[in-house]
């Protein structure tokens, strides 16, 4: 079974063909940061319409790269939610109308499912019970996955999720839009051993998160110094090292907690080298194995999004005629994948 996925939740649109015995066989993405970047955030408005624009030229020169026609599909896969709402009707418009004019099946995926299951892609190995670490822009989640498609949300965030937390300090250091990236690479400049800032809902029990004090300490620090560029790095270096040792230490916790073995990381934030390599250390003393997607699965592509609609289209699942898209939509209310 070969499907086309379609990505447009937020600023990103992607486009892939995953075929369900050779693998991913295109992946194209375009991304709107240039775009948002004089805003310093993203306009929902001009995320709808560049996606309107891109869209199907993206779709044509992904079936190129991949040597198909559009006849040769046998699925159509597109991000239904969460997200924004007027990004992602394109994506579900677009999806629709294909499959209903090719005479083809359709379905909803789940965004964050879609990062979520991204490991699998290339670690068919990878199955369930896992123990998923899903941290994005809008998103900072544990989650408990017994099988496919069956998801525990065993901690969240109360306040900021992490991606945004990287976002806004790399605001207030003066770093573009989007920060994630902008961040890290400012830290790898600073001295770890200047500042040290709390590691958030540690001291007590439990699998939530918190943020947003970690921001209030960059600033009140920030505002103590001459904001030289050394003092900026500093400072990113010291956020950086709380926001890993704090996932570290709650990812550490929830594999005892459940006795699981396998942890997946997911999400724009694991793209970042220093999570990454802490979460290999957890891993490590815990005696559990780590999946992580590629850096560029880690962050909004149509891959993801292929690979979960080809899971789904497999088990029998399809969508009438009305097309999906919600703004909020939980984790917790898929079905099952069962074949
Ligand atoms: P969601 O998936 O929750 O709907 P989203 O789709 O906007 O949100 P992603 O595309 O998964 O989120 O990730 C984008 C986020 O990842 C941004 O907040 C960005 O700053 C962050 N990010 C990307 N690369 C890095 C990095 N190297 N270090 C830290 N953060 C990063
Ligand atoms: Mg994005
Ligand atoms: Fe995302």
């Amino acid at each position: 079974m070969r499907v086309l996925g379609i990505e447009t939740s937020c600023d990103e649109t992607g486009v892939a063909v995953y075929d369900a015995h050779r693998g991913l066989l295109a992946h194209r993405l375009h991304s709107q940061v240039a775009l948002h970047a004089p805003y310093g955030g993203i306009v929902p408005e001009l995320a709808s319409r560049d996606h309107i624009r891109r869209l199907t030229p993206l779709i044509h020169a992904t079936l190129d790269d991949a040597g198909l026609t559009l006849s040769q599909l046998d699925g159509i896969a597109y991000t239904a939610g969460p997200g924004l709402i007027g990004a992602l009707l394109v994506g579900a418009s677009v999806g629709h109308s294909l499959a209903w004019s090719l005479g083809r099946p359709v379905v909803a995926v789940h965004h964050l499912e879609g990062h979520l299951l991204a490991p699998l892609l290339e670690s068919p190995a990878l199955t369930p019970p896992f123990l998923a670490l899903l941290i994005s822009g809008g998103h900072t989640l544990l989650v408990e996955v017994r099988e496919l498609g069956r998801y525990r949300i065993l901690g969240e965030s109360i306040d900021d999720a992490v991606g945004e937390a990287f976002d806004k300090v790399a605001k207030m250091l003066g770093l573009g839009y989007p920060g994630g990236p902008a961040l890290e690479k400012l830290a790898r400049a600073g001295d770890p051993a200047r500042f040290r800032f709390p590691r958030p809902m540690t001291e007590r029990p439990g699998l939530d998160f918190s943020f947003s004090g970690l921001k209030t300490c960059v600033m009140n620090t920030l505002a103590k110094t001459a904001a030289t560029d050394q003092d900026k790095a500093d400072i990113a270096r010291a956020f950086q090292e709380a926001v890993a040792d704090t996932l570290a230490i709650k990812c550490r916790r929830a594999l005892r907690q459940t006795g699981l073995k396998t942890l997946v990381a997911a999400g724009g934030v694991c793209a970042n080298q220093t999570i990454r390599q802490r979460l290999q250390t957890v891993a490590e003393t815990e005696g559990a194995r780590l999946f992580l997607p590629r850096p560029e699965f880690c962050t909004d592509n149509g891959a993801m999004i292929a690979f979960a609609g080809c899971l789904r289209l497999q088990a029998g699942q399809r969508e009438g005629l009305a097309i999906q898209a919600r703004a909020r939509w939980s984790l917790e209310a898929l079905a099952p994948i069962r074949s």
